[in-house]
């Protein structure tokens, strides 16, 4: 007897139905292989979002995490623990950035990135710069705070007032330009902008956006939650651009699917949120630190990073010839390193598509309205890169427009 209906009955029952998802229940799974409860399996081209880097079931994730848990899961912020320390440190060595703040989740990373902006005017006596620059299209959590700089009205409407936040066109610096004043605490904006619909930083936007900032005394804050860890191709998604930011937020793939988010900030920011001023219960537990560090370390070993640009490059390569093969149904393919977007002709809904998809056994998220969003973990093979796309030929074969 197949276990799937029973069990996605009871959850129609009761889940809160604020979600959508497939009919599928996942029992287990590794590498870049799930299984559901019934035994199918299905080749993971989302890692759950961004999330799963290192894939399922990595054995030493899988161990660190055990053995953490047999010694200490949480010790709390009154005191100090030896995997945060160490978290600490190594993500200071790695990006340059001087302090490290933890929490749970993108979205609080980035309520710790707007709390640190606003305070840190606060301590310098400006108590009137508080207005956040953002981007539409741009997405930075769900929570108010984090919805108020987020540029999707859908994801907005409903919500009330959401200020203190000025909108203007991703990769237009004259647009942005125009929104500084005094009382522009910061910009804060993706280095790639994920949900949104997979779109880069056009070429000098993040320079721009660093001298725009520089020259209104405000902050540049880059909020690297799906781009950060190695996603695409460098440590950070910024490496490598030159732009230097106050601070970033991080998440998603730093703790392999155990949740952690973190802010990472200069020394020069160190006195923006002094004791009292902002916390977390759960942040920085021995678990999530010992599984970020976990994912670190299987990084390096495994030479993920570099896999992430060079698979990347693959996986972009396979994508532009099935455009140039299905020119009814895809109209281009864009993204960076192991973070793709295959965006589909006018009249095709992206989550329609993902259901024949699932159905074809090959997971993909949606990001915007018609692009399918690859963000596969980065233990990904090419072979099994090929195995998707040529999945992903068959399912366009026969598909029309809604
Ligand atoms: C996913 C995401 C977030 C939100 O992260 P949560 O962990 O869901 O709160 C914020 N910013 C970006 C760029 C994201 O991709």
């Amino acid at each position: 007897m197949p276990k799937s209906p029973a069990l996605l009955d009871a959850a129609k029952r009761h889940l809160y139905p604020n979600y959508k998802p497939a009919p599928v229940v996942f029992a287990r799974g590794s590498g870049c292989e799930l299984f559901d409860v019934d035994g199918r399996r299905y080749l993971d081209l989302c890692a759950g979002v961004a999330v799963s880097a290192v894939g399922h079931a990595h054995p030493v994730l899988t161990k660190v995490i055990a053995e953490q848990a047999g010694r200490l899961l949480h010790a709390s912020n009154y005191f100090y623990n030896e995997p945060n320390i160490e978290l600490t440190t190594t993500l200071c060595e790695r990006t340059g950035f001087a302090r490290a703040f933890f929490c749970n989740s993108g979205a609080e990373a980035n309520e710790a990135l707007l709390k640190l902006a606003r305070r840190h005017f606060f301590a310098k006596g400006e108590t009137k710069r508080t207005r956040v620059v953002a981007f539409h299209n741009a997405f930075h959590g769900r929570t108010m705070g984090a919805l108020s700089i987020t540029g999707t009205p859908k994801y907005r409407e409903g919500f009330g007032e959401l200020t203190g936040v000025t909108h203007v066109a991703y990769g237009d610096l004259g647009e942005t330009r125009a929104a500084m004043g005094k009382d522009v605490a910061a910009i804060i904006v993706e280095v790639v902008q994920g949900e949104g619909g997979v779109f880069p930083a056009p070429a000098g936007f993040l320079t721009g956006l660093r001298a725009l900032a520089d020259e209104h005394g405000a902050l540049l804050l880059l909020d690297e939650v799906q781009t950060g860890i190695g996603r695409l191709g460098r440590f950070l998604g910024s490496d490598g651009t030159g732009v230097k930011a106050d601070a970033v937020s991080l998440a998603k793939g730093l703790g392999g699917g155990v949740p952690i988010g973190a802010m990472l900030t200069t020394e020069a920011l160190a006195g923006a949120l002094p004791p009292g001023t902002h916390g977390s219960t759960f942040g920085g537990s021995p678990l999530a630190c010992a599984a970020a560090l976990a994912v670190i370390r299987i990084l390096d070993d495994e030479k993920l990073i570099d896999g992430a640009r060079t698979k990347g490059e693959a996986l972009g390569k396979m994508l532009s010839t099935l455009v140039a093969d299905r020119p009814a149904v895809c109209e281009t393919a864009r993204g960076e390193g192991l973070l793709r977007g295959l965006v589909m002709k006018p009249g095709f809904v992206a989550r329609d598509v993902l259901a024949k998809t699932n159905e074809a056994g090959i997971l993909l998220t949606a990001a915007g309205e018609r692009v399918l969003r690859f963000t596969p973990p980065l233990v990904v093979t090419t072979g099994q890169l090929e195995e998707g796309v040529a999945v992903l030929r068959r399912v366009f074969t026969d598909l029309s427009p809604a």
